[in-house]
């Protein structure tokens, strides 16, 4: 067995894997692989139907919102969401609190006016800046609710008038949210909800249609939801492979017990980084996030061993992003909780041996 702390793409639960490779094999007694069938079957139909219910059902979506599956990952709709809400003239609201928060803003730039509103990229974006202050006349608000490389979450969404768009991709389906607080989400699926190539969507349907810009057909949200997320071909096997693990999600109890799970996981994991005496984590305690965590030793010498030491006991995709060093555990919905003691037990053992 392999413990897999890879940031995304990353592991899914393995009863996902198994029937999802049943799957390209014969699907769903019609005969014929997952990956041959039209998209336009009734049988494929039901996935896209059903996958889009139980985002839905699992996120508690209101009435007025409507979930699509689109291409592109989280780094088109960075474009995309520029692109339908950012009318020419008007400005933006962004909160940088890491690389994809920034790289989101960089690309709001080209369709508009954006005003950061806060940064945290003086301390290495190693905390969530509180208090900011979002102008009434933004013609919406952006963040990053986790921030993957740097292992800092944003729980409390900033009070604010205007719309509120926010990037997922890293804890959606990882905790209770209210969606009404919130205009348009978004998410990559590849560490929550499921493989690579897929993206969602959730967008209150009255926030479209109020910028005058020409927006090409695939990169416009109202015409993606007029298409039933079916525009064009879909990304078929990622969105099956979705469907398998939003279908897991909800057997286990949805996302209120998985929730706890991720809590009961990330204070397992902390707990040891604050103990140890060779480990200490990077951010600031109050915005740790819950899916990526990010830590470091105090003799830096003793990184590579520890990098080794783990991989001797098949604990792999912890090193950290080049851009913060060190060691970053990503401990998705998919990770079991049994992975995390033996993370914890090799830094145990490990400071045994270097006492
Ligand atoms: C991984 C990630 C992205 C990039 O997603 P792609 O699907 O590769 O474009 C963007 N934002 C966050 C928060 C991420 O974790």
């Amino acid at each position: 067995m392999i413990y897999n702390f890879g940031a995304g793409p990353c592991i899914l639960p393995q009863e996902v894997f198994k029937q999802a490779s049943q799957a390209v094999l014969e699907f769903n007694g019609t005969g014929l692989s997952i990956l041959e069938i039209s998209h336009r079957t009734p049988e494929f139909e039901a996935v896209v139907e059903e996958t889009v219910r139980l985002i839905k059902e699992l996120l508690n979506v209101p009435e007025g919102y409507s979930v699509i599956l689109l291409q592109g990952g989280a780094s088109l709709q960075f474009s995309m969401v520029p692109m339908n809400l950012l009318g020419e003239g008007q400005t933006a609201a962004y909160l940088d609190t890491g690389v994809w928060a920034s790289k989101a803003l960089k690309e709001a730039k080209i369709f508009g006016n954006v005003n950061v509103v806060a940064s945290s990229k003086d301390q290495n974006y190693t905390y969530i800046p509180k208090d900011i202050v979002i102008p009434k006349d933004s013609a919406y608000f952006h963040f990053t609710s986790n921030n993957t490389i740097y292992g800092t979450e944003l729980f409390e969404v900033p009070k604010t008038n205007v719309p509120v768009v926010c990037d997922m991709s890293s804890d959606i389906l990882s905790r209770v949210i209210n969606v009404s607080e919130f205009d348009l989400i978004y998410a990559g699926a590849q560490k929550n909800m499921g493989p690579a190539g897929v993206t969602v969507a959730i967008v209150k349907n009255d926030i479209l249609g109020k910028v005058d810009r020409k927006i090409p057909s695939m990169l416009d949200y109202k015409v993606q939801i007029d298409g039933e997320s079916m525009y064009n071909t879909p990304p078929v096997f990622a969105i099956y492979v979705s469907m398998l693990n939003l279908r897991w999600l909800k057997s286990k109890g949805g996302v209120a017990e998985i929730e706890k799970e991720n809590i009961s996981k990330s204070e397992a994991l902390y707990k040891e980084i604050d103990r140890n005496p060779l480990f200490k984590g990077t951010c600031r305690v109050e915005d740790r996030s819950r899916m990526n965590i990010c830590f470091v030793m105090e003799n830096p010498e003793l990184e590579k061993p520890f990098l080794k030491f783990a991989e001797d006991r098949d604990i792999i995709g912890i090193k950290g992003h080049r851009s913060v060093g060190g060691f970053r555990a990503s401990i998705y919905n998919g990770l079991p909780i049994t992975s995390v003691h033996v993370l914890i037990d090799a830094m145990q053992d490990f400071a045994e041996k270097h006492r």
